[in-house]
């Protein structure tokens, strides 16, 4: 486990990864990024929330990231952003995750990079890619975006 609720194993799972043979261990050289992630972000939003976050996309590979379609620079890569939603996936109680998430960076609860919300309607998002600060990406406090259809 990275912290209570957060293991390796997820960071690392990808379908894709696993039809297409990649290997998607996260590095040693980026596992930091990994445990910061889930210490000091996911874990404290975890607790907040109470219930169940699924990793929908934790640690991309780079050849993993171009499989899925990933944006070239992504943080998927540096192992310093996940797509979470709620365990159910719909849209409003992803909505209430997304509530708890932007209630604690607010407060100073949580420091992120980047908050967007991906998809969805009005009523959610149809998941939450959140993101720290890392070596190679531009600093930012809580940039909080919205990426529609
Ligand atoms: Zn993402």
């Amino acid at each position: 486990m990275i912290t209570r609720n957060f293991s390796w194993a997820e960071m690392q799972a990808s379908a894709t990864a696993r039809r297409k043979g990649f290997d998607n261990t996260i590095p040693a050289s980026l596992r930091p990024n990994m445990i910061n992630l889930c210490t000091n972000v996911l874990q404290p939003i975890r607790d907040a929330y109470g219930k169940p976050i699924i990793v929908g996309s934790g640690y991309r590979c780079p050849k993993l990231n171009k499989a899925v379609g990933g944006v070239s620079n992504s943080q998927h890569m540096t192992a310093s952003a996940a797509d979470i939603h709620s365990l159910s996936d719909r849209l409003s109680d992803n909505r209430e995750l997304w509530d708890i998430i932007i209630t604690l960076a607010n407060a100073g609860r949580i420091h992120c990079r980047q908050i967007i919300w991906e998809y969805g309607t009005l009523t959610g998002p149809d998941w939450i890619h959140i993101a720290i600060n890392d070596a190679i990406h531009s600093h930012r406090e809580n940039q909080i975006l919205t990426i529609e259809r």
